[in-house]
Protein backbone atom coordinates (compact mmCIF):
# COMPACT_ATOMS: atom_id res chain seq x y z
CA UNK A 1 0.00 0.00 0.00
CA UNK A 2 1.72 3.67 -1.07
CA UNK A 3 0.98 6.80 0.29
CA UNK A 4 -1.26 8.05 -2.76
CA UNK A 5 -3.66 4.62 -2.03
CA UNK A 6 -3.58 5.17 1.96
CA UNK A 7 -4.78 8.99 0.99
CA UNK A 8 -7.90 7.36 -0.98
CA UNK A 9 -8.42 4.95 1.68
CA UNK A 10 -8.72 8.42 4.54
CA UNK A 11 -10.81 10.28 1.87
CA UNK A 12 -13.67 7.21 1.18
CA UNK A 13 -13.40 7.46 4.99
CA UNK A 14 -14.11 10.56 5.34
CA UNK A 15 -16.97 10.64 2.85
CA UNK A 16 -18.69 7.65 4.58
CA UNK A 17 -18.65 9.29 7.89
CA UNK A 18 -20.22 12.05 6.40
CA UNK A 19 -22.87 10.00 4.63
CA UNK A 20 -23.49 7.82 7.86
CA UNK A 21 -23.91 11.28 10.30
CA UNK A 22 -26.57 12.99 7.86
CA UNK A 23 -28.37 10.05 7.61
CA UNK A 24 -28.90 9.90 11.54
CA UNK A 25 -27.23 7.11 11.36
CA UNK A 26 -24.47 7.85 13.76
CA UNK A 27 -25.25 10.52 15.75
CA UNK A 28 -22.93 12.13 18.16
CA UNK A 29 -20.24 10.39 17.97
CA UNK A 30 -21.51 6.94 18.07
CA UNK A 31 -20.26 4.28 15.07
CA UNK A 32 -17.17 3.47 13.83
CA UNK A 33 -16.30 1.99 10.71
CA UNK A 34 -12.08 0.56 9.58
CA UNK A 35 -10.72 -0.98 6.43
CA UNK A 36 -7.70 -3.18 5.94
CA UNK A 37 -4.97 -0.95 4.39
CA UNK A 38 -2.70 -4.63 4.28
CA UNK A 39 -2.21 -7.98 6.41
CA UNK A 40 -0.53 -5.66 9.33
CA UNK A 41 -2.68 -2.61 9.49
CA UNK A 42 -6.06 -1.33 9.53
CA UNK A 43 -7.03 2.29 8.99
CA UNK A 44 -10.31 3.20 11.55
CA UNK A 45 -11.95 5.88 13.23
CA UNK A 46 -10.64 7.63 16.23
CA UNK A 47 -12.80 7.27 19.34
CA UNK A 48 -14.64 10.25 20.78
CA UNK A 49 -15.29 12.03 16.78
CA UNK A 50 -18.51 13.05 15.30
CA UNK A 51 -18.32 10.92 12.18
CA UNK A 52 -19.75 13.80 9.84
CA UNK A 53 -16.89 16.08 11.10
CA UNK A 54 -14.09 14.00 10.30
CA UNK A 55 -10.67 14.97 8.15
CA UNK A 56 -8.36 12.62 6.63
CA UNK A 57 -5.70 13.08 9.34
CA UNK A 58 -8.36 12.13 12.08
CA UNK A 59 -8.29 8.42 11.23
CA UNK A 60 -5.68 6.42 13.09
CA UNK A 61 -3.59 3.26 11.81
CA UNK A 62 -3.94 0.38 14.23
CA UNK A 63 -2.22 -3.21 13.94
CA UNK A 64 -4.59 -6.33 14.07
CA UNK A 65 -4.35 -6.41 18.10
CA UNK A 66 -6.23 -2.94 17.61
CA UNK A 67 -2.95 -1.02 19.32
CA UNK A 68 -2.55 2.61 17.14
CA UNK A 69 1.06 2.29 15.73
CA UNK A 70 1.90 5.87 16.65
CA UNK A 71 1.11 6.36 20.25
CA UNK A 72 0.47 9.99 19.57
CA UNK A 73 -2.51 9.29 17.38
CA UNK A 74 -5.91 9.11 19.32
CA UNK A 75 -7.15 5.67 20.92
CA UNK A 76 -9.45 3.66 18.70
CA UNK A 77 -13.06 3.09 19.51
CA UNK A 78 -13.63 -0.07 22.25
CA UNK A 79 -15.59 -1.30 19.71
CA UNK A 80 -12.82 -2.07 17.36
CA UNK A 81 -13.01 -5.48 19.28
CA UNK A 82 -15.92 -5.96 17.15
CA UNK A 83 -13.99 -5.44 13.61
CA UNK A 84 -10.84 -7.55 15.04
CA UNK A 85 -13.21 -10.29 14.80
CA UNK A 86 -14.72 -9.80 12.08
CA UNK A 87 -11.45 -9.46 10.05
CA UNK A 88 -9.94 -13.46 11.87
CA UNK A 89 -13.33 -14.77 10.77
CA UNK A 90 -13.42 -13.82 7.46
CA UNK A 91 -10.21 -13.40 4.93
CA UNK A 92 -12.61 -12.35 1.93
CA UNK A 93 -13.87 -9.10 4.33
CA UNK A 94 -11.64 -6.35 4.39
CA UNK A 95 -14.05 -3.41 5.30
CA UNK A 96 -16.30 -3.40 8.32
CA UNK A 97 -19.12 -0.05 9.34
CA UNK A 98 -20.74 -0.14 12.57
CA UNK A 99 -23.55 2.26 12.91
CA UNK A 100 -26.63 2.52 15.23
CA UNK A 101 -29.50 3.19 12.48
CA UNK A 102 -33.14 4.00 14.37
CA UNK A 103 -34.92 1.72 12.54
CA UNK A 104 -32.84 -0.89 12.58
CA UNK A 105 -32.01 -0.73 16.61
CA UNK A 106 -36.25 -0.31 16.70
CA UNK A 107 -36.79 -3.53 15.11
CA UNK A 108 -34.51 -5.71 17.75
CA UNK A 109 -35.98 -3.65 20.66
CA UNK A 110 -39.44 -4.49 19.63
CA UNK A 111 -38.86 -8.40 18.68
CA UNK A 112 -38.78 -7.81 15.23
CA UNK A 113 -36.60 -9.91 12.76
CA UNK A 114 -34.93 -9.15 9.33
CA UNK A 115 -34.83 -13.21 8.25
CA UNK A 116 -37.80 -13.72 6.36
CA UNK A 117 -38.25 -13.84 2.79
CA UNK A 118 -40.17 -10.30 2.27
CA UNK A 119 -38.01 -8.54 0.55
CA UNK A 120 -36.41 -9.01 -3.11
CA UNK A 121 -33.59 -7.23 -3.01
CA UNK A 122 -32.37 -8.47 0.34
CA UNK A 123 -33.19 -12.31 -0.76
CA UNK A 124 -30.74 -12.03 -3.62
CA UNK A 125 -27.94 -9.99 -1.84
CA UNK A 126 -27.51 -10.02 1.93
CA UNK A 127 -30.35 -13.16 2.26
CA UNK A 128 -31.18 -12.84 5.53
CA UNK A 129 -30.36 -10.34 8.05
CA UNK A 130 -29.45 -11.86 11.90
CA UNK A 131 -30.05 -10.30 14.99
CA UNK A 132 -26.92 -10.97 17.88
CA UNK A 133 -27.89 -11.59 20.84
CA UNK A 134 -26.99 -8.32 23.20
CA UNK A 135 -23.30 -8.70 24.59
CA UNK A 136 -22.60 -4.77 25.59
CA UNK A 137 -20.81 -2.58 23.86
CA UNK A 138 -16.68 -2.44 23.60
CA UNK A 139 -16.63 -5.89 25.44
CA UNK A 140 -14.51 -9.08 23.99
CA UNK A 141 -17.94 -10.43 24.71
CA UNK A 142 -19.93 -8.86 21.73
CA UNK A 143 -16.35 -9.83 19.32
CA UNK A 144 -17.08 -13.53 20.46
CA UNK A 145 -21.29 -13.08 20.04
CA UNK A 146 -20.53 -12.04 16.46
CA UNK A 147 -18.17 -14.67 15.43
CA UNK A 148 -21.04 -17.41 14.56
CA UNK A 149 -23.22 -15.00 12.95
CA UNK A 150 -20.37 -13.05 10.50
CA UNK A 151 -19.20 -16.26 9.54
CA UNK A 152 -22.06 -16.79 6.88
CA UNK A 153 -23.43 -13.38 7.07
CA UNK A 154 -22.77 -9.51 5.65
CA UNK A 155 -25.12 -8.06 7.69
CA UNK A 156 -25.96 -7.97 11.27
CA UNK A 157 -28.17 -6.59 13.92
CA UNK A 158 -27.16 -6.14 16.94
CA UNK A 159 -29.79 -6.43 19.86
CA UNK A 160 -30.47 -2.95 21.39
CA UNK A 161 -27.69 -1.42 19.78
CA UNK A 162 -27.22 -1.02 16.02
CA UNK A 163 -25.73 -2.85 13.12
CA UNK A 164 -22.86 -4.49 11.82
CA UNK A 165 -22.29 -4.71 7.89
CA UNK A 166 -18.86 -6.50 6.00
CA UNK A 167 -17.40 -5.91 2.54
CA UNK A 168 -14.57 -6.21 0.05
CA UNK A 169 -14.73 -2.70 0.01
CA UNK A 170 -15.90 0.43 2.70
CA UNK A 171 -17.86 1.54 -0.03
CA UNK A 172 -19.88 -1.63 -0.14
CA UNK A 173 -20.13 -2.17 3.54
CA UNK A 174 -21.67 1.29 3.64
CA UNK A 175 -24.20 0.36 0.96
CA UNK A 176 -25.18 -2.82 3.31
CA UNK A 177 -25.73 -0.45 6.12
CA UNK A 178 -27.86 1.37 4.14
CA UNK A 179 -29.82 -2.18 2.97
CA UNK A 180 -30.40 -2.95 6.62
CA UNK A 181 -31.99 0.25 7.47
CA UNK A 182 -34.26 0.36 4.83
CA UNK A 183 -35.51 -3.01 5.19
CA UNK A 184 -35.95 -2.44 9.33
CA UNK A 185 -37.72 0.76 7.83
CA UNK A 186 -39.62 -1.21 5.64
CA UNK A 187 -40.73 -3.89 7.52
CA UNK A 188 -41.61 -1.90 10.51
CA UNK A 189 -43.84 0.78 8.65
CA UNK A 190 -45.89 -2.31 6.67
CA UNK A 191 -46.31 -3.47 9.95
CA UNK A 192 -47.57 -0.37 11.94
CA UNK A 193 -50.25 -0.49 8.95
CA UNK A 194 -51.36 -4.16 9.46
CA UNK A 195 -50.07 -7.72 9.32
CA UNK A 196 -46.47 -8.19 7.15
CA UNK A 197 -48.18 -10.46 4.13
CA UNK A 198 -45.19 -13.41 2.94
CA UNK A 199 -44.10 -13.23 -0.87
CA UNK A 200 -45.85 -16.04 -2.32
CA UNK A 201 -43.93 -19.47 -2.23
CA UNK A 202 -42.91 -19.91 -5.71
CA UNK A 203 -41.71 -16.14 -6.40
CA UNK A 204 -39.58 -16.94 -3.29
CA UNK A 205 -38.32 -20.24 -5.04
CA UNK A 206 -37.21 -18.61 -8.01
CA UNK A 207 -35.59 -15.60 -6.22
CA UNK A 208 -33.66 -18.34 -4.38
CA UNK A 209 -33.04 -20.29 -7.31
CA UNK A 210 -31.43 -17.19 -9.03
CA UNK A 211 -29.86 -16.67 -5.92
CA UNK A 212 -28.07 -19.84 -5.99
CA UNK A 213 -27.08 -19.64 -9.48
CA UNK A 214 -24.98 -16.06 -8.34
CA UNK A 215 -22.89 -17.87 -5.52
CA UNK A 216 -25.10 -16.56 -2.66
CA UNK A 217 -23.88 -18.77 0.39
CA UNK A 218 -26.37 -21.46 1.39
CA UNK A 219 -26.42 -20.96 4.59
CA UNK A 220 -27.05 -17.02 4.48
CA UNK A 221 -30.91 -17.84 3.20
CA UNK A 222 -33.80 -16.02 4.58
CA UNK A 223 -35.63 -18.72 6.83
CA UNK A 224 -38.74 -19.57 5.27
CA UNK A 225 -42.51 -19.58 6.86
CA UNK A 226 -43.23 -22.60 8.85
CA UNK A 227 -46.08 -24.77 6.41
ZN1 LIG B 1 -22.20 0.88 18.83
Amino acid sequence: MNFDQEQQYRHEMVQIGRWLYERGWTPSYSGNYSVLLDEQRILTTPTGYCKGLLQPADLIIVDRQGVPLDPQTPLPSSELLMHLAVYAERPDVHACVHAHPPCTIACSIAGIELTQPLLEDIILTLGKIPTVPYARTGTAALGEAIKPFIRDHDALVLDHHGSLTVASSLTKAFHRTEQVEQAATIISTALSMGRLQPLAAEHVADLLAVRRARGGNPKAEPLLPEA
